[in-house]
């Protein structure tokens, strides 16, 4: 005899929460096997899971009791109201970067009259910024890059699914890119700093790939070297928008300030108050 939805629900939530885990995933481990929406689940709530809906439930709820993020475990996440596929190749896209591409079409609207703007995420994972951003600017022309293979593999697979025509590279930062010049270049890199490592949550840090968030020199070491090739890929006008650690605004302005000297810089700070991200619009 296989369980009811509510039993096998109700025996999950305490196994979580006997651990300290959030239980707010079981619904959603619940809508996924069932196939049924919250509102539907309500309302069975006392039918039987098949017994293959139930393996398939215990297996995803015995992955959460290690600590893994649920978005591994179902294997998808919501950025600017799409779904991406995501698995431990890639960092599970954060709602910080949402608001990197919400401010940088802001300023794109203002800074370009042409609408066909060349478009480059550099380190894209996911592709959850390449792929936002072609969504919402159909008309640009968009590349995205990573060092991983395996990153690629995934923001491919999501260019298709969402029907976002990107061009991807892989490559050790601008080296792919630098064959030509560029309206917008957008960038969400590594910059957690090892020592920072102790004060992170065991599960980013058991299951995120760490060639996603650390940085080494403090954290800084990939805006240096964005600083350094950047002025010589950037068109006139140009965007450049880069996500940030929020304790880094004055370090990486100050990099960027001297990389441009004639261009409008600001650190920006995110819906919590702290600076996270850093545009800097380079004019004719
Ligand atoms: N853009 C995605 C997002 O915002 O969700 C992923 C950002 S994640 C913080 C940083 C990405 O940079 C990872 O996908 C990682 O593989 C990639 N990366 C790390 N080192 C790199 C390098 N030297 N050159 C290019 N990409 C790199
Ligand atoms: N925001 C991510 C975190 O706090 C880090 C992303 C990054 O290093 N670019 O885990």
């Amino acid at each position: 005899m296989t369980e009811r939805i509510f039993e096998a629900r109700n025996r999950a939530i305490s196994l979580l929460e006997e651990k300290g885990l959030d239980s707010g995933a079981v619904r959603f481990v619940l809508e996924y096997v069932t196939n049924k929406n919250h509102a539907a689940l309500l309302s069975d709530l006392r039918e039987q899971l098949t017994e293959e809906q139930q393996k398939l439930f215990w297996r995803k709820i015995d992955e959460l009791l290690d600590g893994k993020p649920v978005q591994y475990v179902l294997g998808t996440e919501s950025f600017y109201g799409r779904q991406f596929e995501v698995n431990e190749n890639v960092l599970i896209p954060r709602p910080e970067t949402e608001e990197l591409i919400y401010g940088a079409l802001e300023r794109v609207r203002n800074l370009f009259t042409n609408k066909n703007v060349t478009m480059a995420d550099i380190g894209t994972g996911s592709g959850a910024i390449a792929i936002t951003f072609k969504k919402e600017w159909p008309e640009a022309i968009v590349t995205a890059t990573d060092i991983s293979k395996e990153a690629l593999a995934v923001a491919k697979r999501n260019a298709e699914q969402l029907g976002a025509d990107i061009t991807f590279e892989e490559g050790d930062m601008t080296a792919p890119i630098k064959h030509s010049n560029w309206d917008v270049i957008l960038s969400n890199p590594p910059y957690i700093a090892r020592v920072e490592a102790e004060s992170m949550s065991e599960s980013v840090l058991a299951f995120e790939p760490h060639r996603a968030l650390f940085a080494e020199e403090e954290g800084l070491f990939f805006y240096k070297k964005l600083a350094e090739n950047l002025p010589k890929l950037m068109n006139k006008p140009a965007l450049i928008g880069l996500e940030i650690g929020y304790q880094q605004g004055p370090a990486v302005h100050k990099l960027f300030t001297d990389a441009f000297p004639n261009a409008k810089v600001e650190t920006v700070k995110d819906i919590n108050g702290k600076n996270r991200l850093l545009f800097c619009e380079i004019y004719e």
